[in-house]
């Protein structure tokens, strides 16, 4: 062997391991996996590729089932972002990621897909997509490179123990036996979605283990409304607009971009983004307020020019048909409704008293937020395993050796824009080689 191929062999982990076997000195170490979803699978194969016997539990019938829905079916796996920019998404759970990014991140999760013939593309807000669209097979390529590492998935393998000697974990018990493992890395997800498998269980695993739990409550979910107008406009999707979140009469945030009206109220991306404050403001009974500007790209006066432009160009014109040129049709009679205007009354006949109701109403439509949706509906779990407790380069377990903690389970959470799916996915490959090597 050339001294060149020597060192190339030995920075490779897979051949250094196969090297270290041939002098005798390896040990295959046994690692189990509780769950098989975007954390799990990565560090099942990371893992494997670097040379462990790993054995992946997960409770449905096929892992992985969450991944096939995000992104809206498209998966927006990660964001270009650059480390110190993308920790910040995470809001203070964001820290604890560095060293964990600093090992794997999103080029090398591009470079990974790229491997296995799954090429990217980057869309508005530095957002990673499969360049397919298509988040079923982001699926397909973890399970078909778990397999092709050998990698044993076992589906219908719920885990309900973890098996600790003294302060080491030594197997889990599934389906009433025991397993054992030299390391169990949990991987088994939060609360939200639970038809995708994701029940919570993880917290009670880690409570045994002797973690804390940070509260958890739904994260990125819809939010309801108490205006029975909601109901009208249910399906409407209002882009390009500005939301205004108010706390007790207090300007706590603004978004930009775009909203979908539900059944019971408002969701959509600038929706989602404030979730979070609110369910906490909610939960603290303060008075939460969303206001609507639907016409962000115009201040009063220039709405003012364009209102007296429609009177002078289509005066005798009656004001619901005047103002489709202004609102998506479903929005024009709730408009005439609240700002108590006539509908057949023409253009030219609307006073100055009105026409100043009509720009107040455009540029700030009101909700009263009563409530969210339950984690049925919630994109991710805020809260979780309490990270201070869980060694940031490695994610072991700070209480019970051999024990690693990934994804969505600890306390991370970060906005939408394909940050929650790179932190499964950089957990799950550093703790797979953490737990490897
Ligand atoms: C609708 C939707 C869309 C989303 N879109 C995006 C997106 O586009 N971009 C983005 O970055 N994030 C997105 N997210 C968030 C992202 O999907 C999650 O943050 C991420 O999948 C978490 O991965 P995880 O491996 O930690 O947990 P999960 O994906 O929840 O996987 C946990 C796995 O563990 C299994 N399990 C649970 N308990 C046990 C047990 N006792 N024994 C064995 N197995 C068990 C579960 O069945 C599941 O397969 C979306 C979430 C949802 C719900």
């Amino acid at each position: 062997m050339s001294e060149r191929n020597g060192l190339t062999n030995l920075l490779n982990p897979v051949v250094q391991l196969s090297y270290r076997k041939h002098i005798h000195v390896l040990k295959l170490r046994k690692i189990i996996v509780v769950g098989g979803g975007a954390s799990g699978l990565m560090a099942a194969g990371r893992a494997a590729e670097c040379g462990a016997e790993v054995m992946l539990l997960e409770k449905m019938a096929t892992p992985a089932r969450k991944i096939r829905i995000t992104g809206k079916g498209r998966c927006n796996l990660s964001n270009t972002a650059d480390i110190s920019d993308f920790i910040t998404h995470f809001g203070t759970s964001g820290r604890f990621l560095r060293q964990v990014f600093g090992q794997f991140f999103s080029g090398e999760l591009t470079e990974f897909l790229a491997s296995h013939g799954m090429a990217v593309t980057v869309e508005r807000g530095g957002r990673i997509f499969p360049s397919h669209a298509d988040a079923p097979a982001v699926a397909r390529v973890l399970i078909d490179w778990c397999k092709s590492v050998g990698v044993k998935i076992l589906p219908t393998h719920p885990v309900s123990e973890l098996i600790i000697t003294g302060e080491m974990v030594s197997g889990v018990v599934c389906n009433k036996k025991i397993i054992s493992a030299d390391s169990v890395i949990l991987a088994t997800g939060g609360k939200s979605y639970p038809r995708t498998g994701s029940t919570g269980d993880g917290y009670k695993l880690a409570e045994s283990a002797g973690h804390t739990l940070v509260p958890v409550s739904p994260s990125l979910v819809p939010l309801m409304a108490d205006k029975a107008v909601v109901k009208e406009l249910a399906g409407l999707e209002l882009k390009n607009i500005k939301a205004r979140l108010y706390i007790n009469l207090k300007k706590k945030k603004e978004a930009f971009g775009e909203l979908i009206f539900t059944h019971a109220g408002l969701s959509g991306p600038i929706i989602l983004t404030m979730s979070s404050i609110v369910v906490e403001a909610l939960k603290e009974h303060k008075q939460v307020a969303i206001h609507l500007d639907l016409k962000p790209a115009l201040d009063d006066k220039k709405l003012d020019a364009r209102l007296l432009r429609d009177r002078g160009n289509r005066g005798n014109e009656p004001m619901h048909s005047v103002l489709r040129g202004l609102l998506p049709q479903p929005l024009v009679a709730v408009c005439l409704n609240e700002t108590e205007i006539d509908p057949e009354v023409a253009a030219n006949q609307l006073n100055a008293e009105k026409r100043k109701k009509l720009r107040y109403w455009l540029k700030d439509f009101r909700f009263k937020i009563t409530g969210h949706s339950s984690f049925d509906e919630a994109i991710i779990t805020n809260g979780g395993v309490a990270t201070r407790e869980i060694e940031p380069r490695t994610m072991e377990s700070k209480k019970t050796r051999g024990l690693y903690l990934v994804g969505e389970l600890l306390d991370i959470q970060a906005e939408t824009g394909g940050y929650n799916l790179q932190a499964a996915f950089s957990t799950g490959w550093v703790a797979g080689q953490s737990a490897a090597l």
